[in-house]
Order: C-alpha cells, then structure tokens, then sequence
C-alpha cells in the first residue's frame, strides 16, 4: 500500500517554506485557494519560456507542441473526474465561468416561465446569482433547499421541494463553509424521477475526494482548478455529450466556429464550441502537471492524511468553550466555520494573522447561508494535505490565548461581537 507523506509533499510548496520562526506561514485558507507546488510554477514557466504559441493553429511547429500540451491535460481531466468522453470537459475560467455557461447556455433557453430551478440555503454565491438572473429573465422560480442541524441538504425537504414543475436543480457537492458532503447522488435520482438536470457544484470537493460524474449519472460537474493546488483563471465544465451538444454556445468568436461567412456560421464540434477565443493556453498546461498529484500519486492515503487532521482539528476545537461551530458534528473535509465567543470574526482573524495564521472570516460568498444562521459571519479555517498536526496545535493555542486575553487584538473596528 502506497503511503502519503504530508512531510514530502509540503516540500514541493515553496511558498510554505520557513525561513526563519517568524516568517513561518501557517495557510489555513485552502478553500479560498490553494497554494502552488513548485512543479506547476515551472510549468507555467516552462511554457512560456520554450513551448508558446496559440493552440489549435496547427501550421507550424511550436503551436502543435503548445496544442499536444494543452490537449493532453483534457484526457487527464476525463480521468481525474471519470467522464465518458474527453469532449465532455469544456475548459472556462473557472466554477463560476462554468456555471454561468450552464446558466446562459441551458437556462436561458431551455427554462421557461412555468418551471422552477432549484438550489439550497448552502450555495456559493456563484451558484445562486446565476440562477437568480435566469429566473428573472425567464419568469422560472428558484426553489430554496433547507439544511438539517448538521449542515447537509434536507432529503425530506428536497423530496417535498423537488417535484414535476422543476427543470434544474443546481447544488454543492461539498459547501465551502460546512465541509459537509451533500447527498448528491440521492437528489440527482429525485431529480431524475421529474426529468429535471442536475449540475454539481465541486469547487470544494474534488482536492478531497474522489468524484466519479457516470457514478454520480449527474448532467453538469464544475470546478476551479485553483483549489486543488493548481493555477488560477482555468475551470472544469463536465457536461452529458448529448446535451452540451444541444446547446446554444455561451460566447461567440474565433475557435467555437466550423465555417463563417456574412450569410451566416457554423458552430464546432465540442468541446470547442464552448471555448471561443485564445484560452488559458499556460493555466491548462499548469493544471495537467498538478492533476498528476491526483492521477499519479497515492490519493486514497492523501484523503486519510486528511480525514486524520481534520479529526484532530475537530477534537481540539471541541475542548475551546468559545468555538461554537456553525452546525453540528465533524466536517468531512477540513473545512471548519465557527464563530467565537466575545470576539468579531474579524478580531480573531487578525489576531491569528498578526501570529502568521491565515483564515478567513466574513461570510464566504454565502450570504444567505450565514444569514439563515443569523449571522453576519464566521472564521473559517480549511486544511489542505500540506497542512501538519503541528500546525493545528498552534492554531490551537493561539486561540486558548485569545480566550485568555494574552495577545488580544489592539483594538476592534468592529462593533458586532457574536454569541454574546
Ligand atoms: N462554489 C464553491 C463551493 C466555492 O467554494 C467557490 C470558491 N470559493 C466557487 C463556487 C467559485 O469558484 P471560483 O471563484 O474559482 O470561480
């Protein structure tokens, strides 16, 4: 059985590097984004220093090169996420570019007045606006899935909510801010039963677990690749063959063409159709060089490293009477939200900032989440597999430390304090 080595693997992170005890970064603000292995930074390097030139242009030499390179990294992906065919992964920007594809593509004009679109209270803010703007545009109803007390989708409420007028119903696989895996699977069944689609959001899934999308037998699955500790600017739209075919294209240009003329234009075969103008040549070739960490390298023992954290990290929080995590029970990924008793959110960010921990607090581009919880924000603290036990016993004590009023922060902007 291969083994992970959280040791071996931070090593490929430069940006984690101590230098010196004061220089030390403790980055727990994975599920903003993830840092870089030095592999990646050299193939965007290496990129631009011996292989560019635009792809799909294929007259000369280095733009075969640049297209082999960029090509490759789509097969990779088919494989990372076990789709049926390589033509099923549109490249965007990133989760938000591929659901506002979605939206654009599939929403405006297969939605209609009459239908309903259904999301849940946990959504990114990139999984609710877009659907907000199709159905204003469309006159369709956007339907609300409630949470249980332990932060996942209501399967009770959802087989109430879900019914024969819904048309889409668009869901996290894992919510940035509870950590917690949702019943994809089940409510894609239900969806199912009323011929609705389904599109999974899994920005925050696929660095931590292992997605299979003909498992799943879902319609869409989107991610960033910057979560999963590669580039920023390229995301992952997995869409069904026949039904991406079905769809209008999102951009029109060079590239997402077959033939144009002034009397009119046919559009490419996919994926291409969906990919108009010059991509993310460098953030693609980027992305493939990280992928070999999931393809390549040992994923199972890398998801037990971290299901080992983040019970640690639970437990250790657990003992601190100020923590009150947002829902109950342990995340499934190292995503932990809690807000901090006598504290603003903020004044605990800043205190741990000020002692070289990065988390994030505020509302996670999940307003309505927080506010559902009658909050205006929490601290959120995500791991990834670079991440080390020793570091959440500082995490840790910093916190004890606040709570004993050592280091407190100098003074609070904040007039909010939670939970008191
Ligand atoms: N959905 C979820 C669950 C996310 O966590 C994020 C990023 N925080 C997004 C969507 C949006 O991703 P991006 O900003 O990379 O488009």
């Amino acid at each position: 059985m291969k083994t992970f080595s959280a040791t071996e693997f931070r090593k490929q992170f430069p940006i984690l590097q101590t230098v010196s005890d004061s220089d030390n970064i403790i980055y727990f603000d994975n599920a903003a984004t993830s840092q870089k292995p030095v592999a990646v930074i050299n193939a965007l390097h290496d990129f631009y220093l011996n292989n560019n030139a635009n792809v799909h242009r294929a007259s000369h030499f280095l733009s075969a090169k640049a297209t082999k390179s960029y090509e490759v990294v789509r097969a990779k992906v088919q494989s990372l996420i076990k789709a049926k065919f390589e033509n099923e992964i549109i490249w965007t920007k990133g989760t938000t570019e591929s659901i506002n594809l979605v939206a654009q593509s599939y929403g405006l004009n297969f939605i209609k007045a009459e239908d309903e679109i259904v999301i849940s209270m946990g959504e990114h803010h990139a999984n609710i606006v877009p659907w907000q703007h199709v159905a204003q545009q469309t006159g369709a109803k956007l339907i609300i899935l409630p949470l249980d007390d332990n932060g996942i989708i209501d399967l009770s409420e959802a087989e109430r909510l879900i019914t024969a007028k819904c048309k889409l119903v668009a869901v996290n696989h894992i919510s940035n801010v509870i950590g917690k895996i949702n019943p994809v699977k089940q409510l894609i069944t239900l969806a199912q039963k009323y011929s609705a689609k389904t599109l999974i959001d899994g920005a925050q899934a696929v660095a931590h677990i292992a997605v299979d999308v003909q498992e799943l037998d879902c319609d869409f699955y989107v991610f960033s690749a910057h979560k999963m500790y590669g580039p920023t600017g390229v995301g992952v739209l997995y869409g069904k063959q026949a039904l991406l075919e079905s769809m209008p294209p999102y951009q029109f240009g060079g590239e997402m063409i077959k033939k144009v003329s002034f009397t009119g234009t046919t559009y490419n075969e996919l994926p291409h159709r969906f990919e108009a103008g010059t991509p993310n040549i460098a953030g693609v070739v980027g992305l493939g060089t990280c992928l070999d960490i999931f393809i390549e390298k040992p994923i199972l023992p890398m998801i037990d490293y971290e299901q080992q954290l983040c019970h640690y990290l639970y437990q250790q929080l657990s003992k601190i009477e100020q923590v009150q995590f947002l829902v109950k029970g342990c995340p499934d990924i190292p995503v932990f939200s809690f807000t901090f008793s006598g504290f603003h959110h903020q004044d605990v960010a800043s205190h741990l900032d000020s002692k070289g921990i990065a988390v994030r607090a505020g509302h996670h581009c999940a307003m309505p989440l927080l506010e559902g919880l009658g909050l205006d924000g929490s601290i959120r603290v995500s791991l990834a597999a670079y991440n080390t036990f020793n570091e959440v016993d500082v995490l840790v004590k910093q916190l004890q430390a606040l709570c004993l009023g050592e280091s407190a922060p100098q003074s609070s902007t904040n007039t909010h304090i939670e939970n008191e």
